[in-house]
């Protein structure tokens, strides 16, 4: 197949170009396109073969279910059975915005976009290209992360060209995304709202809003046997080709240990990489030392913890470590993704 690549502004997408992806995916096919979080793989919602494709041009398990992305919240109404007062108040907060909420489904929704569940995923994305093409594709684009399922999530259109050219009818190129991590997701099913996924949107921002909310005990823990509510969830993710290990403790501990592994694997001939921050960088004697941005700004360790896990597969080494980002607003995110990274494989330095 012939991939069509398109450039647009993230701002003001050229109409022509939205409306000649929103006939792709009208007709059945799949449009890559950006979003604040992640670069997504568009079909439509509502129409099982579009979503069999998309598992298809993924590799994707067909029994991880797809997010349907919306455009406006009175499109909501048709694909859910009710909207509890809780999630309508999340929705009139965060949306359009990172945020993923999951709800009893209408029949109007295929169990091929929801992975054979009784429930569906619904976002509204606040990117304006996603907003303008949800609307131009018929209101209701199912779209996960546009990467090759296992790999990291896709923050650039080279990315997604990576790994579906050949395989899709379009990508719109808009640059690269603002957050880097993909959306935060909720449960609404159950009594009590339960975060599946941690994201931007974090556990106190949210309960400013709706009081309690609970997550996932799968989640958090650094045990890999629990396992966590979203089908998603349970599969190995986002691993760099070398085997990735996260180091915890003190800077000056973490380094120390790092170094020494490093050094005992130059003695056997194989060269290693770090994954540091502005601060450390200058500390470490690997072979290959990436920074993933400065402490002082989490926003950027989000932003560049893909692309780094990807740049790691152009260099020849055979092992990576990594130090630790509990950092205070988006530690619970950033470490859920690293720790699927490293197969939940962790150091932890006594303090
Ligand atoms: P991605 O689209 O690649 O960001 O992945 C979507 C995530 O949403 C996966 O982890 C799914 O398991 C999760 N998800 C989608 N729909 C549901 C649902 N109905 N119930 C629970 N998790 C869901
Ligand atoms: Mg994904």
């Amino acid at each position: 197949m012939n991939t069509t690549v398109v450039t647009v502004d993230k701002e003001h997408p050229d109409r022509k170009v939205i409306e000649r992806a929103g006939q792709i995916l009208k007709s059945g096919g799949l449009v890559a396109f950006p979003t604040e979080t992640v670069y997504g793989l568009g079909g439509d919602g509502l129409n099982p073969s579009s979503s069999q494709k998309i598992y298809q041009a993924k590799g994707r398990p067909s029994d991880n279910p797809l997010i349907i992305h919306i455009a406006d919240l009175e499109s909501l109404d048709k694909i859910v059975k009710k909207i509890p007062p809780k999630a309508q108040k999340m929705a009139e907060a965060f949306w359009p915005g990172p945020l993923t909420m999951i709800f009893e489904k209408s029949s109007l929704v295929p169990y091929e976009t929801t992975g054979g569940l009784e429930s569906v995923a619904v976002r509204m994305p606040s990117h304006p290209v996603a907003a303008a093409l949800i609307k131009a594709g018929g209101g209701y684009v199912a779209a996960p992360s546009a990467n090759t399922s296992g790999r990291p999530s896709p923050t650039q259109a080279a990315h997604v060209r990576e790994d579906l050219e050949g395989k899709i009818d379009m990508i719109i190129d808009g640059g690269s995304v603002g957050i880097g991590l993909e959306s935060t997701i909720v449960d609404f099913t159950e009594e009590e709202p339960v975060i599946l996924r941690p994201g931007y949107i974090n556990q106190e921002m949210m309960e400013a809003v709706i009081g309690q909310v609970k997550i996932d005990k799968g989640l958090l823990i650094t045990d890999e046997k629990v396992r966590p509510k979203a089908p998603g969830m349970k599969y190995r993710h986002y691993a760099p080709r070398a085997p990735l290990t996260i180091v915890q403790g003190k800077e000056a501990e973490t380094v120390a240990y790092i170094n020494a592994q490093c050094e005992k694997l130059a003695e056997q001939g194989k060269k290693a990489g770090v994954i540091a921050t502005d601060e450390t960088r200058e500390k470490y004697q690997a072979s290959v030392v990436k920074s993933i941005g400065s402490r002082q700004e989490e926003e950027g360790i989000a932003r560049h913890l893909f692309s780094i896990l990807r740049e790691f597969d152009e260099e020849d080494v055979e092992a990576i470590f990594s130090e630790s980002f509990d950092t205070p607003r988006m530690g619970q995110a950033i470490m859920n993704r690293l720790l699927k990274a490293a197969g939940h494989h962790i150091i932890e330095l006594s303090d």
